[in-house]
């Protein structure tokens, strides 16, 4: 009997964002294109921001990942590679290949030999169109379009500090076959997601929710809200700073933190839920606390500006309450 081949799926990470969702279908596509079937996956529930991409280019939502149904699978991980973010149920000897534009997580590590590949780009979906270019093959019209909405909402619409030439490049080609709007897409996709008025504080901090372990051990939750009405955002603080109280026990972490970015002015809120992180987030920023708030100026992108800063201090402060 013909061995049976390993199903092959591609996903991106938990709480996804238009970038993981994007990239998870397009490189299935290109994968499935290129001789080895491929399917996407969602880690758990899209915003509201991806579903009015998906919606925009008639693409139905990938399903969402129950790895644990297969005794038999590789995993394909796009947009991250910390295990702190990977769907339910992936093991690490299933994994067979990475696809990011972060970081490599201390605590990532393989047995086996795997393909990785990371580049310092605005968004994950700029390495895919790269990928199709190098096949010599066209993105449809559909998959085409994701990647853009991707590369547009992951870069803050090309402004942001994380968004590089060939961001702007990629999403030039991409636009070539999608001929839309580039920045009235963007502004559409961001203004759902800034609609928060109908969603519970718990639901708006989990939305962009990722978890790192720093120094192998301290464990750092970091919500983000990227939004046009920051200022509505922030009337709800004392609803936001009552839930990260309560996500930080649940979750069982050392440090919590949600950063409101103002996306038009280019500017971050912090709310911090204890007296630790007012006061590291204080020094690291040179900012006071008023009324539960830093202001972190000009911070919008996570990965640049909040991770980096943080896992420096917890290398060299690398206490946590279980030492
Ligand atoms: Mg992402
Ligand atoms: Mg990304
Ligand atoms: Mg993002």
């Amino acid at each position: 009997m013909a061995k049976k081949e390993k199903q092959i799926f591609v996903v991106g990470h938990k709480n996804p964002d238009t970038d993981s969702v994007a990239s998870a279908i397009a490189y299935a596509e290109l994968k499935t294109e290129l001789g080895q079937k491929a399917t996407p996956l969602i880690a758990s529930g899209i915003n509201q921001g991806t579903k009015l991409a998906l919606e925009t280019f008639g693409v139905k939502c990938p399903e969402r990942a129950h790895l644990f149904d297969f005794p038999e699978y590789s995993v394909v991980l796009v947009d991250h590679n910390e295990s702190g973010q990977w769907a339910e149920g992936i093991k690490v000897e299933n994994v067979v290949e990475v696809i990011d534009h972060h970081r490599v997580g201390k605590d990532f590590s393989t047995e086996e030999p795997i393909f990785i590949r990371t580049e310092p780009v605005g968004a994950t979906s700029t390495i895919i169109a790269k990928m199709y270019q190098e096949n010599n093959k066209k993105p449809e019209i559909h998959v085409a379009g994701l990647l853009l909405s991707a590369i547009l909402t992951d870069t803050l619409m090309l402004k942001s500090p994380t968004c590089t030439d060939e961001d702007e490049d990629m999403a030039n080609w991409l636009n070539k076959r999608v001929k839309i709007d580039m920045e009235a897409h963007a502004k559409k996709i961001f203004a759902v997601k800034s609609d928060i008025s109908s969603l519970s504080a718990k639901a708006i901090i989990i939305r962009d929710y990722k978890e790192f372990h720093f120094n192998h051990k301290t464990r750092v939750g970091i919500a983000m809200l990227e939004t046009i009405a920051a200022g509505q955002a922030l009337q709800r603080k004392e609803e936001f700073l009552g839930e990260l109280r309560k996500l930080k026990k649940e979750e069982n972490l050392d440090f919590m933190l949600f950063v409101i970015s103002d996306i038009v002015n280019i500017n971050g809120y912090a709310l911090v839920p204890g007296k630790e992180e007012a006061s590291v987030i204080e020094k690291l920023y040179k900012s006071k606390e008023k009324d539960g708030i830093i202001e972190l100026a000009g911070v919008v992108s996570r990965k640049k500006q909040v991770v980096p800063p943080l896992e420096e201090y917890f290398s060299t402060h690398g206490r946590t309450k279980r030492d």
